[in-house]
């Protein structure tokens, strides 16, 4: 910061600092003003369970982002996103277009105000708003509008909807498939949860909840995290190669190595899927189309995978035969009780003060979800 001139220098960065953005803007402007987005769209096309946008504080014909891939997000707006490491960065809006939308991930050294929750009815059931009821450092709680904002005092909701806590009870373990699904519809993988409802509970890997048999659903705040998925924390299911199909029903593949020859060899089993090498023993795969998440993997650990957990659906056909749209999040048994790993990665400035209240917000989760006890107990073990 420029205390002269009160002025301070924002930058936004791709993980692979193939595309570097920077800024100096009025001190006064500072923190900048953000929405949570909880669309499906959002979430297809990263794997967050919710992302965080501003506005960038420049107009749009002043920046230069021509060597950004574009992906069409919808009728009114192009994502752009680097085409190496699939870091998303900005969006466009015909409905305004001289500003220029930025994702938080790629933001590097800036305080921001989380000023409301959009599209809070996609979730179902409230989802991730609830852990970030009061995000922000006056410990208020922000506003939730079932779409975006709007002065109609309708489209807020109170903090008391849904009236039933329906996150994170694994309620329903494996009765139905789970899809892996991308915006762009270019790969669809179904995900048989089925497989461990018949094991008993010493056969359970550890990623599995030793009483609903489901899949348990975790947070992390790692470092490479945040710049590809637009928010501070993700959250993941690990996920054995073995139970994860074709759309059509052939066999996926089944180690990590089996992956990445596909994926270089554009196999048409691993579809649109690239991979961009993170570290020597971490590989992120994501679909070159959409730019969305798939897979994490390490080497060390050749038969599993990490999914982000926003790609996930849940395939329910109902008497009419249509396809339900339901999301997967009360599929998973949710590991409140170990709110995130990895937490030496957030400790500093306003991201390590977001993480401590999301924590707090958790506890309370913790206590008004009694569906929870049987989640604490896996932490704790
Ligand atoms: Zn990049
Ligand atoms: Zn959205
Ligand atoms: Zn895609």
């Amino acid at each position: 910061m420029d205390s002269q001139r009160n002025t301070t220098v924002i930058t936004a960065e791709c993980f692979c600092k193939s595309h570097t953005f920077s800024l100096e803007v009025s001190t006064a402007k500072l923190p900048l003003e953000c929405d949570i987005c909880h669309c499906d769209y959002c979430r297809h096309c990263t794997g967050a369970l919710f992302v965080i946008k501003i506005t960038w504080p420049q107009p749009r014909e002043s920046v230069d982002i021509s060597g950004l891939q574009r992906y069409q997000f919808s009728a009114n707006i192009m994502y752009r996103f680097c085409g190496t490491c699939s870091a998303l960065m900005f969006y466009e809006s015909v409905r305004y277009p001289s500003k220029l939308g930025i994702f938080y991930g790629p933001l590097k050294n800036v305080d921001i105000d989380l000023t409301k929750h959009i599209y809070v009815y996609d979730t179902r059931n409230g989802g991730a708003s609830f852990w970030l009821r009061k995000p922000n450092a006056n410990g208020k709680e922000i506003p939730r509008y079932q779409q975006q904002f709007s002065e109609d005092k309708d489209e807020e909701i109170d903090w008391y909807w849904p009236h039933v806590p329906s996150l994170g009870c694994g309620l329903w373990p494996g009765e139905w498939p789970l899809l892996i699904s991308w915006h762009c519809k270019s790969i669809n993988l179904p995900l048989h949860c089925k497989y461990y409802l018949t094991k008993d509970r010493e056969e359970l890997p550890w990623f599995i909840h030793p009483t609903t048999n489901n899949q348990i659903a975790g947070f992390t705040v790692r470092d490479p995290c945040h710049p590809y998925f637009s928010n501070e924390i993700m959250n993941w299911v690990t996920v054995d190669l073995g139970i994860i199909s074709q759309r059509n029903g052939r066999a996926f593949l089944k180690t990590t190595a089996e992956l990445k020859v596909a994926v270089d060899a554009d196999d048409s089993a691993a579809g649109t899927l690239t991979c961009y090498q993170l570290s020597p023993e971490i590989q992120r795969y994501f679909c070159k189309v959409c730019s969305a998440s798939a897979f994490c993997t390490c080497s060390k650990r050749p038969e599993i995978v990490g999914v982000a957990i926003g790609l996930l659906r849940r395939i329910l056909v109902n008497q009419q035969n249509v396809l339900s749209r339901a999301r997967a999040e009360v599929d998973l048994s949710w590991n409140f009780g170990d709110t995130s790993t990895s937490l030496d990665d957030a400790t500093w400035g306003w991201r390590g003060r977001l993480i401590k209240r999301v924590q707090a917000d958790v506890q309370e989760l913790m206590v008004s979800e009694q569906c929870c006890a049987s989640t604490i107990s896996v932490a704790n073990n």
